[in-house]
C-alpha cells in the first residue's frame, strides 16, 4: 500500500478551513509569519509551499525577509516584533540560517505559543515529559498518518533512522508518548541492517539516497520515507522505494509522502496556537 500524504493533507486542509471559520466567527483572523534570512533556495521553496497552503485555507500569512548578511541582533528585533503582535498567533524561522547567525538562539527568543515549529526548549522540555503542545511539524505528520491508517503505537517496534533535533529525537518522544518501543539509529551505529530489520514501524531520516534497501525491512513494515534528495535533476528519498516497497505493508513515496503531511501540520499548529489564545491560553 502507498500511504498517499498529498491525499491526508488535503483532508488535514478541509479540516484547517473549518477550523478558521470557526475562529472567523469569534472575530480571529489566525496569522502565521515567516522569518527567512538569506537565499537559499531550498528554503524559499518550503517558505513558498507553507505560505500556498496559508492561502488555500483562509490563514493570513506573511513573510519577513533578513538579507543573508544580517547580524543575529537583527534576527533576534525581527522575532520580538512579531511576538508582540496580536495578529501574529504562529512564527517559523526557516533553517537553515546562513553561517554566522545562532539558530538556537533565535528559536529560544520565540514565544512559545507562538512556536509552530515546536523547537522552543519549553516545547520540546514539555514533549519529552508526555505533554504535546506545539510539536515538530514532520514528527506530527506522521504520527498524523499513522493514526489515519488506525496503526495503533502501543508495543510495536518502532525504528528511527536519524537522531536530528527536527526529526528523529521528537518523533522519538512522541512514539514513546504512545507507548512504542523504539530505537534511534544514526550515523554511529554499528550494524544498521539488523535495527532496520526489527521495525514494524521504520522512519528514515538520514538524507542518504537509498540508503534503507530491500533486504534491511521487515516484511510488512510501515515504512517513512523522510529524506529529500536531489539525485540526477530528481527528487529522490532515502529509502531504495521500487524493492522496498515489494517488502513494507505500506510506505511513503517521494515526493508525495511526508513532505506535503509536514506542510498540512504547519497550518494546523498555527490553528492549535490561535485556539489557544481564543481559550486565552
Ligand atoms: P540531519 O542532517 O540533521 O540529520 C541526519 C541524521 O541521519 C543524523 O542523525 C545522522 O546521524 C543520520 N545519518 C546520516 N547518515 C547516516 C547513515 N549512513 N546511516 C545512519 N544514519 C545516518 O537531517 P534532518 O534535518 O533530520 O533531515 C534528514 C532528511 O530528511 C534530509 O534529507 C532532509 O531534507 C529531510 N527532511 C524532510 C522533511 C519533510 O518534510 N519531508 C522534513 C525535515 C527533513
Amino acid at each position: 500500500m502507498i500511504i498517499d500524504g498529498k491525499a491526508m493533507a488535503e483532508e488535514v486542509e478541509e479540516e484547517a478551513k473549518e477550523r478558521v471559520e470557526r475562529l472567523s466567527a469569534r472575530g480571529i483572523t489566525p496569522g502565521l509569519a515567516t522569518i527567512l534570512v538569506g537565499e537559499n533556495p531550498a528554503s524559499q521553496m518550503y517558505i513558498r509551499l507553507k505560505h500556498a497552503a496559508c492561502q488555500r485555507v483562509g490563514i493570513r500569512s506573511e513573510n519577513i525577509f533578513l538579507p543573508a548578511d544580517s547580524c543575529q541582533a537583527d534576527l533576534l528585533k525581527a522575532i520580538d516584533e512579531l511576538n508582540s503582535r496580536d495578529d501574529v498567533h504562529g512564527i517559523l524561522l526557516q533553517l537553515p540560517l546562513p553561517p554566522g547567525l545562532d539558530p538556537k538562539e533565535a528559536m529560544t527568543a520565540i514565544a512559545p505559543e507562538k512556536d509552530v515549529d515546536g523547537f522552543h526548549p519549553a516545547n520540546m522540555g514539555s514533549l519529552l515529559l508526555g505533554s504535546e503542545r506545539l510539536v515538530p511539524c514532520t514528527p506530527k505528520g506522521i504520527i498524523y498518518a499513522l493514526e489515519r491508517l488506525g496503526i495503533d503505537l502501543e508495543g510495536k517496534e518502532a525504528v528511527i533512522v536519524g537522531h536530528s533535533n527536527v526529526v528523529g529525537k521528537p518523533l522519538a518522544a512522541m512514539m514513546l508518548n504512545r507507548n512504542a518501543t523504539v530505537q534511534v539509529c544514526h550515523v554511529f551505529t554499528k550494524d544498521l541492517a539488523s535495527h532496520t530489520r526489527r521495525g514494524e514501524v521504520l522512519v528514515v531520516a538520514a538524507g542518504v539516497p537509498g540508503l534503507v534497501k530491500a533486504e534491511m525491512v521487515r516484511k510488512g513494515a510501515i515504512v517513512f520515507d523522510v529524506g529529500i534528495n536531489r539525485v540526477d535533476g530528481k527528487t529522490v528519498g532515502d529509502v531504495d522505494y521500487e524493492a522496498v516497497k515489494d517488502v513494507a505493508g505500506a510506505i511513503t513515496p517521494v515526493p508525495g509522502g511526508v513532505g506535503p503531511l509536514t506542510v498540512s501540520m504547519v497550518l494546523s499548529q498555527t490553528l492549535n496556537a490561535a485556539e489557544g489564545e481564543a481559550r486565552g491560553a
